[in-house]
Parts: structure tokens; sequence; C-alpha cells
């Protein structure tokens, strides 16, 4: 007997920078990992769905100065902040890594002594214009009007000892590996600036090392440097799993890094680099997506337009707000929330179409007594194939969309065969074909709107189906219609 390993999938979202709570921004991303996470499990593949906090670094040691707190305890109570939202937000990560974590901080010392005796790390001078907010020294071409274009701050000149890592020497060979997609960086436009920055730029070594920072991993030949932040951080991906353990093996490498775009470059250079340098293999795929504005604007701080994905939560649903981050914009370009489009997704979509089927079909199905059996018909509007397709290919609205058709068509199918005039064998007929789409409906829906979902089932009298479920066969649910699944938003 053959018995074929179950197919693993690896995917991380970003750890998140503890400076800052959970915003509707890091929302995203987690939930679009989720999503993804939660659709190859419903393929029964062997899903690990890895995210956590980003604690080292000078801008977390200033934030905890700022709020009075040591650094550690200031970490903890953030981290418990994300921990708590990814919670309410339905979030089915596997673990949640937090770089202060001992096996972490064991791991990175690991790393460098690694990569020190490899010959990847030798001491220097460092002297350029730092910004504090990005923690990174900036380029004169990267500033605009002598400011960070993203904290709109001029850098401080800086001259110091450092150690640095020999980036330069990974040039080729990473261009070449994204050229020839070893490592796939998608969407393809991304993947396009990614080398024609590579081709029209020289790979500079980088500080990896920093003598001012107290917070953070201390060199481990050199006890009065700690570890610059990123090289610290990219490490979570491997040690997450279990580096250096022989386990990670099971899942590396990642099959998806989800990213936001401001932070592709760096994961497309210094941490598949950071991998060969240490002797792992690099990531099989870099998503990067957009980003959105409020209602036009970009979201700060000082516009007081920070959307807390909680909060909305609260007011909406978890699902009504997953359901509109999925759907209202093509996953990797940016797009622009406001809360009246997302009203216009709930009574639009969740309200008029998914909501009003099930109540709908479950109604009709109550009132029927008879034994429910029937022929496919409905199946033939079905294209479970085209929908996997779409999420294979990152294409998470459309996979969406497609589901949605589907919601539709169904409702349609009770309108034109006026489902409620029928009788007898041709009402038994329409039911079964009526129930069975709800049941793979569910199905299909359960990555985005989990606890709708559960909803459904539960009407149904169903349990969880898989992927490998979504085709009509006898229906065998017992049937208990419940509430309404979504409330209609009345706009003020
Ligand atoms: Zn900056």
């Amino acid at each position: 007997m053959i018995v074929l390993a179950r197919k693993k999938f690896y995917i991380t979202t970003p750890i998140y920078y503890v400076n800052d709570v959970p915003h509707i921004g890091h929302a995203y991303t987690t939930i679009a990992a989720d999503v993804i996470a939660r659709w190859h499990r419903l393929k029964g593949e062997d899903v690990f769905f890895l995210t956590g906090t980003d604690e080292h670094g000078e801008k977390i040691q200033q934030a905890a100065e700022k709020a009075g707190k040591e650094p550690k305890k200031f970490c903890d109570e953030i981290a418990k902040k994300f921990k708590d939202a990814w919670k309410i937000l339905n979030i089915s990560y596997n673990h949640f890594i937090r770089t202060t974590d001992k096996y972490h901080v064991k791991a990175v010392i690991n790393a460098l002594q690694t990569l020190y005796k490899n010959g990847y790390i030798y001491k220097g001078k460092y002297q350029g214009l730092y910004c504090v907010g990005c923690e990174k020294y900036l380029t004169e071409s990267e500033l605009i009007d002598g400011k960070c274009p993203l904290h709109l701050k001029e850098p401080q000149f800086l001259s110091e000892d450092s150690y640095f890592f020999t980036l330069s020497k990974f040039h080729t060979v990473l261009l070449n590996k994204i050229e020839k997609d070893e490592i796939v960086i998608k969407p393809e436009a991304r993947k396009n600036e990614i080398i024609s920055f590579l081709q029209n730029n020289k790979l500079e070594d980088i500080s990896i090392s920093r003598s001012k920072v107290k917070w953070g991993i201390k060199l481990p030949w050199d006890e009065s440097h700690t570890c610059y932040v990123w090289i610290d951080a990219f490490l979570n991906y491997v040690t997450g799993i279990g580096w250096p353990n022989k386990k990670f093996e099971r899942y590396w490498p990642a099959d998806l890094h989800l990213i936001g775009k401001d932070i592709l470059r760096v994961h497309a250079t210094i941490w598949p680099a950071e991998l060969l340098a240490v002797g792992l293999k690099v990531p099989k795929q870099i998503f990067a997506h957009g980003y959105f504005t409020i209602k036009g604007q970009k979201m700060s701080k000082s516009l007081g337009n920070v959307v807390d994905p909680v909060e909305l939560s609260k007011k909406y649903s978890v699902d009504a707000v997953r359901y509109f981050l999925i759907r209202e914009f093509p996953f990797g370009e940016d797009g622009d929330f406001s809360e009246e489009a997302l009203i216009n997704r709930i009574n639009g979509e969740l309200v008029a179409d998914l909501g009003n089927l099930i109540y709908r079909v479950l109604t009709l199905a109550e009132r029927y007594k008879g034994r429910i059996k029937g022929k496919p018909e409905l199946d033939k509007i079905l294209d479970i194939s085209l929908i996997d397709k779409h999420m294979e290919n990152l294409e998470l609205q459309d996979a969406l969309g497609a589901i949605w058709e589907f919601v539709r068509n169904t409702n349609k199918y009770i309108n034109e065969k006026q489902v409620w005039k029928l009788e007898g064998e041709e009402l038994s007929n329409a039911l079964y074909n009526l129930l069975e789409a709800c049941r793979i409906i569910s199905i299909l829906i359960s990555p985005f709107l989990p606890e709708t979902s559960e909803k459904i089932n539960k009407q149904l009298g169903i349990k969880a189906g898989k992927l490998k479920d979504c085709k009509f066969r006898k229906f065998t649910g017992r049937i208990k219609k419940g509430e309404y699944l979504f409330k209609k938003v009345v706009k003020m």
C-alpha cells in the first residue's frame, strides 16, 4: 500500500512591530493569511500558519521609555493586544511567535554565530543618515526634502563601529533566483520592480549591529553590540517552526510569505541572503499586498483616522469585516476604505444574497414534511476548480466573487422554479438541490466567514465539510431553522 504524505503548506504574516496597537492594516494582512490558511486546510493539507510580534530595537526601547515601562513589560502588553485582536477576528494561527521568546533568541544567536563563522560578517564603520522611525539608515536618494518620506523627519547623521553582513556577495544569486522564479514574487508588477532594482543598483553590505541600542539580542562574539532588528526579526520565519531543530524541515521552505508592499525589498534581498548565508533554502513565494487609504486619505495617527478592526467588528460583526476586506479590493492592489462601502456590502451581499438564501431555503424545507430527494441540477453552475484556481493564484477577491455567483444563481433558481408553488416530487427535487447548494456554500465560505458557516451548518443539521465534500450527493441534514444570519444596517 502506498501512503502519500499529506501535502504541507506553510504560510506567514509579517511579525508586527509592537510600537503600535493593531489597526486595520495589520488586520488586513492577517485576515488574508487566515483565509488562505483555512482554504488549504479545507483541501486537507497540513497547514502551518505563523504570525507574531517583532519586539526588539531602538524604536521599541524608545516607546517603552516614553510609556515609563520596562521594554519587556511594554512588549508583553502590546503583544497581548495583538493576540486578543486575532482571537476576536477569528484568526486560526498555529503559532504566535514573539521575538523575545527564549527559543527564538537562542536560535538567533546560533544563526549569528554561523554567519560569523562562515565569513559573512566583518567589522567596519558605519556613517550615514539614520531614521529612528524606520530604524535604518537612509540613502540620500530615499529622502524627500531632506526628510524620511515615511516619517517626515530629518534623519540623524551617525557614525559608529558596526558589524556588516556581506549582502553584496548575494547580488547575482538573488537576481537569478527571482528571475527564474525560484523565489516567486507576486504580483508580477512587484517582481518587475525588484528585478529592475537589482539590475540598476548594486546591493551593498549592510550594518547588522548597533552599539547604542541596548534592547536587542547581543552578538555572541562581541556583547557590546546588539543585533540589528531586521536580522533578528526575519529569522522568526524559521524559528517559529522549530529551527534549528530538525522538525522545522517538515514545513520549510515557506510556501508563502504574505507581506505589505513596503517591506518587499528587504524580504526579497536581505532575508533570502541571510538564509543562504546560514545554509538554508529560500522561501518559495513572497506576495506583497497593497495598502488602503481611509476615504481617500492616508491612515495616520495625526489625522485621527486610524481604523480599529476590533471596534469595527463589534459594530458590524467579525464576518462582515472579513468579508468586506477580501471582497472590496483586488488582493495585491491598493484600495480605499470607508464604512459606507462596508455597509453597502453588508446590505447588498451578506443580507440580500446569502442571508436571504439561507432563510428562504430553510423556510421552504421546514414546511415540507416528506423525504427530501432529487437529482442534481445546480451542480452545473458550480465550478469548484475555478474557485480553487483563484485561491491558488491568490486572487482572493475573484474566488469570493465566484462563490457569490453561485449564491446568487441559487437564489435565482428559487425564483425561476417558483419553488413555493411546487408540490410533491417536484418540490422534493427543488429542495434537494437547494439544501445541497446551501451545504456546499457553507463549506466554500468557511475560510472567509467561519462564524457564518458554523451557523449555517447548525441550521442545516450537518457537520463542517471539506473541499472534497463540495459535490452534490444525498442530503442527510436535520433542518432546524434559526435566526436570520445578518442584520441589515440602517444608514444614518
Ligand atoms: Zn523613516
